[in-house]
């Protein structure tokens, strides 16, 4: 298992310490973990709802992996990661930023648009689905498109998690066009799509939406990275399996992680 996507206390998020995650990654045969804390500059722009929300400790998110993958080395790999919440207003900071840090995955997210998360119910209000969700994927398309470099767009398709429809469901025939600039876009980078395991309130094991990588893998797309988002160890690696055997069903046979931002590819 190679999870490139998990949160640790150094998150405002999470409370969970650095290394009781490394210890049950171990213990669960986890052979490569991405701590890829919340980097949201997102959050000090467009008066963000969550302007107070605490920001993250570089430094000590910096020196605390490096110490961790050099004490567990041979053990089990572990990468300094980040998961940058992309806005318009903040993406300068990222290309300031990022260049400054021995990362070795960055994770491009959208969470905020006009400065407020789509995990909040103010996001829809006044807003239909279709406008809910086309304003989210418009702000993706700009995400994938973002001048400072990234290796995997991430969750594709978060607004659903918390979305206050019926029907949640983000089918590619119903966002047709713009999906398939979002998919052109990140095959023209190279970059992966990850399937993000974080799905409560969802009736479906992982994101994006199987409409979705469906056509990503017609387009010619097999760059995958599995994410489970987890902030507490009880969730490192979850449905792993899931996702294992939906990319084998396509004919995957690879999974991604990364280390110093340089692709590996493990066989499924
Ligand atoms: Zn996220
Ligand atoms: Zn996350």
């Amino acid at each position: 298992m190679y999870d490139c996507h998990m949160h640790c206390e150094h998150s405002h998020d999470s409370r969970t310490p650095v290394d009781d995650v490394v210890n049950i990654a171990i213990k669960n045969g986890l052979k490569y973990i991405a701590f890829t804390d919340h980097f949201d500059r997102d959050y000090l722009y467009d008066n963000s709802m969550d302007a107070k929300v605490r920001q993250l400790d570089m430094e000590n998110h910096v020196n605390s992996i490096l110490d961790v993958k050099k004490k567990y080395s041979g053990i089990i790999d572990i990468a300094l990661g980040l998961e940058c919440g992309y806005s318009t207003s903040s993406k300068q900071d990222y290309c300031e930023i990022l260049q400054t840090i021995p990362v070795d995955i960055v994770l491009n997210s959208v969470h905020t648009i006009g400065g407020i998360d789509c995990y909040y119910k103010e996001y829809y209000e006044g807003i239909d689905k279709r406008q809910a969700y086309e304003k989210y994927l418009k702000e993706v398309l700009a995400s994938v498109n973002v001048d400072y470099d990234y290796n995997v767009i991430s969750h594709l398709g978060y607004v659903c998690r918390r979305a206050p429809f019926d029907d949640k469901v983000m089918s590619y025939g119903d966002y047709t066009d713009i999906i398939d600039e979002i998919l052109h876009a990140m095959l023209r980078r190279d970059v992966s799509l990850e399937l993000n395991t974080h799905t409560k309130g969802l009736d479906v094991p992982f994101l994006p939406y199987t409409s979705i990588i469906d056509r990503y893998i017609q387009l010619g797309g097999e760059q995958f990275t599995f994410g489970s988002d987890s902030h507490m160890t009880n969730r490192i690696g979850e449905k792993y399996d899931d996702v294992k055997r939906y990319l084998q069903s396509k004919g995957i046979k690879y999974i991604n992680s990364y280390m110093a931002k340089v692709c590996r590819k493990h066989l499924l």
